[in-house]
């Protein structure tokens, strides 16, 4: 007999700043209302475009550490000087209800998010078609100094080193076309995981 079973799964978007990754995920969940998108904490001051709890939990430095410090991250890291973490609950209670997360996380995240989760995660990065589009997108979002500017395309570079160990690469040169991509990566491994054989 073969006995469907829900499995969630945890897909894993990382890209440089301003490689576009909110865009996508936004638009993803649009697609597909069942995935749950994960609000991350962060010790990071609010922009002006962003809403408390909906973008970020935005914590206090010690807030952040008491979350640590009693196990309700599934990951942390510090990126461009503040914290960031992924809460565990809201995680495991969608997976255990069957549905599917997504995470947007950066590249060490991502490696706990795999060591955690092994083949349950999904990791996804989304590459910037060049490194002057990405220089060019920093600068219009008017969200950071140029010193930022300079500090986070810096840090692109080193990211971008890690994009061979995600299970997937796809570069964001149009929105629709990455969206689709994206969605089709989430479909197949949909698909694989939704049933379960097993003989009685
Ligand atoms: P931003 O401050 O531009 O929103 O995010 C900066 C970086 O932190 C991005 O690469 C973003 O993906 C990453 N980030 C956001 N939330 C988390 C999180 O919960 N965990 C980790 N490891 N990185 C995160």
């Amino acid at each position: 007999m073969v006995r469907r079973r829900m499995q969630g799964r945890v897909f894993v978007i990382s890209s440089p700043s301003g490689g576009g990754k909110t865009t996508v995920v936004e638009r993803l969940q649009r697609a597909l209302p069942r995935l749950a998108r994960s609000v991350s904490v962060t010790t990071r001051a609010p922009r002006p475009t962003e809403r408390r709890g909906r973008d970020y939990r935005f914590v206090s430095e010690a807030a952040f550490e008491r979350l640590k410090r009693s196990g309700e991250l599934l990951e942390w890291a510090r990126v461009h000087g503040a914290s960031y973490g992924t809460p565990k609950r809201p995680i495991e209670r969608a997976l255990a209800q069957g549905r599917d997360v997504i995470l947007s996380i950066d590249v060490q995240g991502a490696r706990q998010v795999r060591r955690t989760l092994g083949a349950r995660a999904v990791l996804i990065f989304l590459l910037p078609p060049s490194l002057e589009q990405l220089r060019q997108r920093l600068v219009q979002r008017k969200t950071d100094s140029l010193l930022a500017v300079r500090r986070r395309l810096a840090a692109a570079k080193r990211e971008m080193a890690c994009a061979h160990w995600y299970d997937y690469q796809v570069v964001n040169d149009r929105l629709a076309s990455t969206v689709r991509r994206v969605r089709s990566i989430v479909d197949a491994s949909r698909r694989e995981s939704s049933y379960v054989a097993s003989t009685h």
